[in-house]
């Protein structure tokens, strides 16, 4: 089972808060590097792979438009062995998408899409410089659906400067009530070097953390409500619905990364290999065409994990979701029982109501109050 993940590293304009690795792209670049991926999807050994799914992601895949979308797809499907019935996803801006453009992503294959609607207030959306508005939100839901995408994705951001707990429920529930069949929510960090770093010093002119923690609750209890099951931290779904290709980054799947600055985990015989491309542009589509070893700045950052770094991950990631992981599992894994490693850990979790084991299955995970402080129980696992 393999994840492919392509990364478009365009946007129409960057916002205030996003430290991604994206900018607008200048004339005939976007064309330049789709024609770099084609490269170095043409360049990969497929060696045997059977692919689950597959992502677009950004920045913004749907500035890309859907002409060379299909020739990047196309060529994965050339290259690679891809299930029927695996999931294919791409990220978009409803400021980039009209009914005309989502039929022909769909009609070319896609079978999900995640919309960053972040919220349906325009003050809010103006305030983190979104490039639409409620009305473009909206309407991108309902051209999705129109379009036939039957799993679609809302993006919806907490603590926005200016968002109440009211302006919040409106939101969720105007999104809701459009059918999607997943919502992502997330709370806006401030990143060091983005404007909002500098416009909001140390959160102040955000919602304070108070507000941050009832606007959790709300999201919790709402998409609760309303049939949403919590899978992850911060990803609710229908059943049946929770996004594959992420679950498959939270399980520690392999998956292949293509374009500049995307990273994959690959699993070889002697262990399991993460490496990130070259974050430069220039640098990635030069030397797309080379095998690996000969692409300098992505070989060097390729590195085997290390048996305790592969623990932490596992922990890590899997408690990410609210399924946990299983000590049977960890047993496959590493060769070892999890308690020996970690019993400490989890018998203490456990006595604070943080954590909880299921004997019967081996199931261990985060209770609800851990999973509001996960960071905290997290750092617990760290293996040295
Ligand atoms: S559209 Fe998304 S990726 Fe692009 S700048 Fe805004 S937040 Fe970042």
């Amino acid at each position: 089972m393999t994840g492919l993940y392509v990364h478009i590293p365009f946007c129409v304009k960057k916002c205030a808060y996003c430290d991604f690795f994206s900018h607008p792209p200048t004339e005939g670049e976007r064309e330049s590097y789709a024609e770099a991926l084609l490269r170095e999807i043409k360049n990969t050994d497929p060696e045997g792979r059977s692919v689950t799914s597959v992502f677009f992601g950004g920045g913004t895949p749907s500035l890309m438009g859907p002409d060379l979308m299909g020739r990047i797809l196309e060529a994965l499907f050339r290259r690679f062995e891809i299930r029927d019935d695996a999931e294919i996803s791409l990220e978009a801006n409803p400021g980039t998408v009209d009914l005309k453009s989502l039929r022909a992503l769909r009609a070319m294959g896609f079978s999900r899409i995640s919309l960053g609607i972040q919220s349906l207030e325009d003050a809010e959306l103006k305030a983190l410089g979104r490039i639409h508005g409620r009305k473009d939100a909206l309407e991108a839901l309902k051209a999705a659906a129109a379009a036939g995408f039957e799993n679609i994705n809302a993006d919806i951001m907490t603590a926005i400067p200016g968002q109440s707990l009211q302006s919040l429920e409106r939101t969720l529930r105007e999104v809701v009530g459009t059918g999607v069949q997943h919502i992502s929510c997330y709370s806006l960090i401030l990143e060091e070097g983005t404007p909002f770093y500098e416009r909001y010093p140390g959160g102040s002119g955000l919602p304070d953390e108070d507000t941050s923690v009832l606007m959790d609750e709300l999201v919790r209890r709402l998409l609760g409500q309303v049939g949403y099951g919590r899978y992850e931290i911060s990803n609710y779904a229908r059943p049946g619905y929770e996004c594959r290709h992420n679950l498959g980054y939270w399980k520690r799947t392999e998956y292949l990364g293509f374009g500049a600055a995307a990273a994959s985990l690959i699993y070889k015989r002697d262990g399991r290999y993460r490496f990130t491309a070259e974050r430069d542009i220039t640098a990635y589509q030069r030397d797309a065409h080379l095998p690996l070893s000969e692409r300098r700045e992505a070989f060097e950052a390729m590195r085997r994990l290390t048996t305790a770094e592969e623990m932490e991950e596992f922990m890590f990631l899997g408690l990410r979701c609210t399924g946990g992981v299983l000590a049977g599992d960890f047993r496959k894994f590493f060769g070892r029982d999890i308690f020996d490693i970690y019993g400490d850990v989890i018998n203490s979790a456990k006595e604070e109501g943080l954590m909880g084991y299921e004997a019967s299955s081996g199931r261990i995970f985060l209770t609800e109050r851990g999973l509001e402080v996960s960071n905290r129980v997290m750092a617990n696992f760290l293996v040295e």
